[in-house]
């Protein structure tokens, strides 16, 4: 447990998300496009996707869609980034199949929190003394 996919495009939320992610324990891969995602989850699945929404080609709502509809990939949890956190948006966000979503610009503490609501981080001896 504590496998994170990062599919996103800009490379310094991508830094931003894995650097974080990583401190809180957890083991992260990171690809730039849907079309790598399915390269990767065809060698191993994920706990969990942290999906941008604006990707080029495929979007990040498609690709939820696509893996909502495959039995072997369907359980993947999935959590939506999105610069147009916009009325109905949530909506269509969670109608894709994402479990949860965070806004852009990435807070680091909003994405850590709701990585954990899903995935919570993997124990480690020196996560003991934190909140
Ligand atoms: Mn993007």
């Amino acid at each position: 447990m504590g496998n994170i996919l990062i599919v996103e495009d800009d490379s310094m939320n991508m830094e931003l998300a894995r650097d974080v992610l990583e401190s809180s324990g957890y083991q992260v891969c990171g690809v730039d496009s849907a079309a790598e995602a399915l390269q990767v989850l065809k060698e191993a699945l994920p706990d969990l996707i942290l999906m941008d929404i604006q990707l080029p080609g495929l979007d990040g709502l498609e690709l939820t869609r696509t893996l909502k509809q495959d039995s072997r990939k369907k359980d993947i949890i999935v959590v939506a980034m999105t610069a147009h956190a916009m009325k109905g948006d949530r909506e269509r966000i969670l109608e894709a199949g994402c479990s949860g979503y965070i806004a852009k610009p990435i807070d680091t503490r909003e994405l850590c929190r709701e990585v954990a609501r899903h995935l919570p981080p993997p124990e480690r001896p020196d996560n003991l003394s934190q909140d």
